[in-house]
């Protein structure tokens, strides 16, 4: 395709998924994650094509999902590293009944939805994270309601383990989330607040140039900011990540936006875990029966246009 070249990502210039691909790549390499052993999962969107650029397996799935893809991936190979990027749009609308049972089954895997408030792929629509008034070709008046807020909405599911907040404009802090997000025994979940200058060129500028409207959380475990870092942003707070009710509230702070760690609770039972306990199967064996039934309900050709054999 014109314009494009091989290996290259089909991103705009500025737009903030390359940050988040390039603190992957540094992840992966700093944790020493084999290729063969690590998979990332994705939907539609502009932030699902991020398994193109990563030399490990990939899978881009269907529009919204992304999780039970990655869900399957868990049970079926437990030894793989499993990765998953969406977006606003294809997590939190199409996707949003796979967003609350896979916060509730906590399976492990890192979850990252590039949050820009509207659907860069298909050209500005407005999505359920777009601000109120936001002008799109589906809101040609400005959209009516205020956006959601994935925070609250993810910290107010049952069985939550790990919710956190980054910027793509922080690339420090993001790689810090990133690798507790790792290391979490559980399901990951992390609003990254991504820049769309295709679309949204104006949406974080005021958080992007005025540090102090930013909140950046430490607690221990976190690496210690770097001095340029704490120079920059002197608002830090230190927050406690166990304290659920704190994390909601800060979940629902807009300006001062917070970003870090909201919530961590390593004790939450993980439904891959807790299905591997109860079952005689092994995971080959339960490949093996699943084979079998989509052999049985397999569509054949009856030669005159198809049909249903069985
Ligand atoms: Fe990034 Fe927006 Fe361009 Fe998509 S349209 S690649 S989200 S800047
Ligand atoms: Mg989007």
């Amino acid at each position: 395709i014109e314009g494009f070249q091989k290996g290259v990502p089909r991103w705009c210039s500025g737009c903030g998924d390359n940050a988040v691909l390039a603190a992957l790549q540094r992840l992966l390499r700093d944790e020493g994650l084999r290729p063969e052993k690590t998979v990332f999962v994705s939907g539609i969107g502009c932030s699902s094509r991020l398994p193109h650029y990563m030399n490990t397996y990939g899978f881009h799935g269907i529009h919204g999902r992304a999780l039970p893809v990655a869900e399957g991936v868990r049970i079926a190979r437990p030894d793989l590293n499993v990765f998953v990027n969406s977006g606003d749009g294809d997590c939190f609308s199409i996707g949003a009944a796979h967003w609350i049972h896979a916060i509730r089954y906590n399976m492990k895997m890192v979850v990252m939805v590039h949050d820009n408030q509207i659907y860069g792929l298909t050209k500005k629509q407005a999505s359920p994270t777009s601000p109120r008034g936001t002008r799109s070709n589906t809101t040609p008046q400005g959209s009516f309601l205020e956006g959601l807020n994935p925070l609250t909405v993810t910290l107010g599911v049952q069985n939550v383990s790990f919710v956190a907040q980054a910027a793509d404009w922080i690339p420090e802090v993001l790689y810090a989330i990133l690798q507790a997000a790792f290391n979490h025994d559980g399901l990951s979940f992390i609003r990254i607040v991504q820049r769309c200058p295709e679309w949204m060129p104006d949406n974080f500028e005021p958080w992007l140039h005025d540090p102090s409207r930013v909140q950046l959380l430490h607690h221990e475990g976190m690496p210690a900011f770097s001095s340029g870092l704490a120079s920059l942003y002197p608002t830090r707070l230190d927050h406690d990540p166990s304290d659920i009710h704190r994390a909601r509230e800060l979940a629902s702070q807009h300006d001062p936006i917070p970003i870090g760690v909201l919530f961590h609770d390593p004790t939450v039972p993980r439904y891959d875990e807790l299905v591997r306990a109860e079952t005689t199967h092994s995971p080959a064996a339960v490949r093996q029966l699943l084979d079998e039934e989509f052999d049985r309900f397999a569509v054949v050709s009856d030669g005159e246009g198809g049909g249903v054999d069985d």
